[in-house]
């Protein structure tokens, strides 16, 4: 289901009336790793909505390396998600962990997004069939492109056509950026499939001052949107600090990616 045939045929994922993922329109994605209170979604979602930024994330349910970890404001969370979409009328994406979130999630938010330590979680993979919403499917930590397309199938044979795939960077040995980015991959994949596919070049480079270069790279390499994490006081982040961008560099970054868009 998920591969291409010899047609040109695209698939598009709509998150709202104006806005689509696969269509020639870059769809950008911006907000903090996790939601920490009201004031700070208010501010990012004035900023990034003049932006204009499409779509709002903000991790609720936080899959923490440690479990003493923040881990999230649970449904407090999604009620803050549910009224700047509201408010500014713009589309919001949160991540489920499982199977016994994704009706809550789905209540709240116009997507859900599967994180990469959940990539192979079948389960969930089979329920998210049923969840009624786009589904943005990010790349596990060390997946062969086989097994993230395979993922998808899951998905897509149990009912969901609607899914995006994340290219989020894979593990190597240097850790000086956080992950490697695998911009053949996004190439590979617009050639594989018929599903739209994004980059998140936050959780790829893990720096700040790193992602605006790749983030334009990955436009530049056919990507149908971004993702992108940024905060009103990045060193203040809960989650993900070293990689947030400010409010301001994140607008000057989707200012320029308009120009490499409008190029590619
Ligand atoms: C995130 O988007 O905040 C996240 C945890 O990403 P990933 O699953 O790619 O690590
Ligand atoms: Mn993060």
């Amino acid at each position: 289901l998920a591969s291409k045939s010899d047609t040109d045929h695209q698939t598009i994922v709509k998150l709202s009336d104006k806005v689509a993922f696969g269509s020639k329109e870059l769809v950008i994605i911006g907000g903090p790793c996790t939601v920490e209170s009201w004031e700070q979604m208010e501010t990012v979602a004035q900023n990034l909505s003049a932006a204009p930024v499409q779509a709002l994330r903000g991790g609720v349910f936080k899959p923490r390396t440690s479990p003493y970890a923040f881990q999230g404001m649970g449904e407090e969370g999604l009620k803050i998600l549910a009224g700047v979409r509201s408010r500014y009328n713009i589309p919001v994406i949160t991540e489920v962990m499982s199977i016994s979130q994704i009706e809550v999630v789905a209540a709240h938010a116009d997507m859900l997004q599967i994180g990469s330590r959940n990539m192979q979680n079948f389960d969930l993979l089979k329920a998210l069939g049923q969840a009624g919403k786009p589904i943005l499917l990010k790349r596990g930590l060390a997946a062969t492109l086989e097994e993230f397309v395979m993922a998808a199938e899951y998905i897509l044979s149990h009912g969901n056509p609607d899914v995006v795939l994340c290219e989020r960077g894979i593990r190597s040995f240097d850790n000086y950026t956080r992950n490697v980015l695998d911009l053949g991959a996004v190439a590979a994949l617009k050639q594989i499939t018929h599903l739209p596919v994004i980059v998140d070049p936050s959780h790829a480079v893990g720096k700040r001052e790193l992602v605006a270069p790749v983030a334009k790279a990955a436009v530049a390499c056919g990507a149908d949107g971004l993702i992108i994490e940024c905060h009103p006081e990045p060193e203040k982040s809960v989650s993900d600090a070293r990689q947030a961008l400010s409010l301001e560099e994140m607008v000057n970054l989707v200012h320029s990616l308009k120009s490499v868009a409008a190029a590619v």
